[in-house]
């Protein structure tokens, strides 16, 4: 069948045949295939599956318009199909939604079914002819045979080395489950102490954990952690995270022969190193990752906002004061332009905690942070009281939740920390 001639097929195919669906190279995938059918035509399809379900898939063909129209249609019939399903899609399912094919051009839904499976096949690790492997949704991008076509996915005038370092990111980012932004209108509000001690929390009842501080300015976590005089180590897949106990830490801290090293670099170049530094940590496979952003609304979180790709959301710290209600309202703007869904809000230094029976009394006027929640129509998450065992934990090196279990101010953070976890259910 000529290209041009596309009288004689159906309008579904018709409409497939010169509107491809998800034609183009995925960057980031999971499983792959390639195969040239007898007429010469080769197929090209790429999957990306997690949670053993076809989240997306693309494909390429060299072939003519039947070609076209049939890889469009196996991705539209395969898109968000458990694997064992899209697996199933065979040449008649195409052939059906498309309407029907010229018998000459029958053989194009067989080249497409034939290399969607072999992808499907590629991902569970099923060797032709052999035997089928453990199934790994996460285990990583397996790499075509051949190299991507040149520009598919490369953004205008965006370098190789910078398309490189993001496909890298991606594929980082795409073993890791859930990601957590804890973000902050401005410094000082307690921040990394929300983040440490949820990624403590989660590592406490036995996830796979992160802790990632790319606060360029003030990276307090390896403090927190004790982890100052930590040394990294270069991985064969990048920058290996410092463990403690069973949760992997990363800071931007390490790699700062001293904090003003942060302060003297100027803005490209800030977001240069936040890119790098994101993109050459070796994770591994992760239940959560929970990020230390730096504060504020600026173009340094607003980086790592978009450079981690699609976070689960965030948390905003602030303190009851009034004029943190603005901070808060920016937080809340940024977000929501960002499309990042706003876990909810936690006050901090809310009230004095005792250290001697751990009763609160309040400072300022209390419920603030409830209230300035209900005006941005977002979750009230809790209210941490300032607690001198907080501020020495963190001096210390020792995560206050872990150091602390039965105080009253770590049961509250753990209730905090059950609202987020709640959220991650929903
Ligand atoms: P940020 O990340 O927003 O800059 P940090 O988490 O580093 O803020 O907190 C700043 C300081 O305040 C740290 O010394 C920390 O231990 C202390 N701190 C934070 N929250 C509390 C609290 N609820 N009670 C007592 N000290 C706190």
């Amino acid at each position: 069948m000529d290209c041009n001639e596309l009288d004689n097929i159906s309008l579904v195919a018709k409409d497939h045949a010169e509107n491809p669906r998800n034609f183009g190279m995925l960057s980031v995938f999971n499983g792959h295939a390639r195969i040239t059918g007898p007429c010469g035509d080769t197929m090209e399809f790429w999957l990306a599956i997690r949670n053993a379900r076809v989240e997306q898939v693309s494909f390429v063909t060299d072939g003519c318009a039947p070609s076209l129209a049939a890889g469009s249609m196996a991705t539209s019939l395969a898109q968000g199909k458990p694997i064992a399903e899209a697996m199933k899609i065979g040449q008649q399912d195409i052939l059906n939604a498309l309407g029907g094919l010229p018998t000459e051009s029958e053989h194009c839904p067989l080249l497409a079914s034939n290399t969607l499976k072999a992808a499907c096949k590629n991902y569970l690790g099923i060797k032709p002819g052999g035997e089928e492997q453990l199934p790994s949704p996460t285990s990583g991008a397996k790499k075509p045979e051949t190299s991507p076509k040149p520009g598919l996915n490369r953004k205008p005038q965006e370098s190789q080395e910078h398309f490189e370092e993001r496909l890298k990111l991606q594929d980082r980012m795409s073993s890791i489950r859930h990601k957590i932004v804890v973000m902050s209108g401005k410094g000082g509000v307690g921040k990394s102490t929300v983040a440490v001690n949820l990624a403590t929390s989660l590592a406490m009842a036995g996830k796979k954990v992160g802790l990632l501080d790319v606060d360029i300015h003030g990276p307090s976590i390896p403090t927190m952690l004790g982890l100052e005089k930590s040394l990294l180590e270069e991985g064969e897949d990048g920058l290996l995270p410092v463990l403690q106990g069973n949760m992997k830490v990363m800071s931007i801290g390490f790699l700062l022969a001293s904090q003003d090293d942060a302060v003297i670099w100027r803005g490209p170049r800030k977001m240069k190193v936040i890119q790098q530094f994101l993109s050459d940590v070796a994770w591994g496979e992760l239940d959560y990752l929970i990020i230390d952003s730096p504060p504020g609304t600026g173009d340094e979180p607003l980086s790592v906002c978009q450079l981690i790709e699609n976070p689960d959301g965030a948390v905003i710290v602030t303190t009851p004061q009034k004029v943190a209600a603005v901070d808060v309202r920016k937080s809340v703007t940024f977000c929501r332009q960002l499309n990042l869904p706003v876990i909810g809000l936690v006050e901090n230094m809310a009230g004095f905690a005792c250290p001697k029976c751990g009763e609160v009394t309040p400072i300022l006027s209390s419920g603030a942070g409830r209230r300035l929640a209900a005006d941005m129509d977002v979750k009230f998450l809790g209210a941490i009281p300032i607690d001198p065992a907080i501020a020495s934990a963190g001096d210390n090196g020792e995560p206050f939740v872990d150091y602390f279990k039965t105080s009253p101010t770590a049961k509250i953070i753990k209730e905090i920390i059950q609202e987020v976890l709640d959220f991650n259910k929903s």
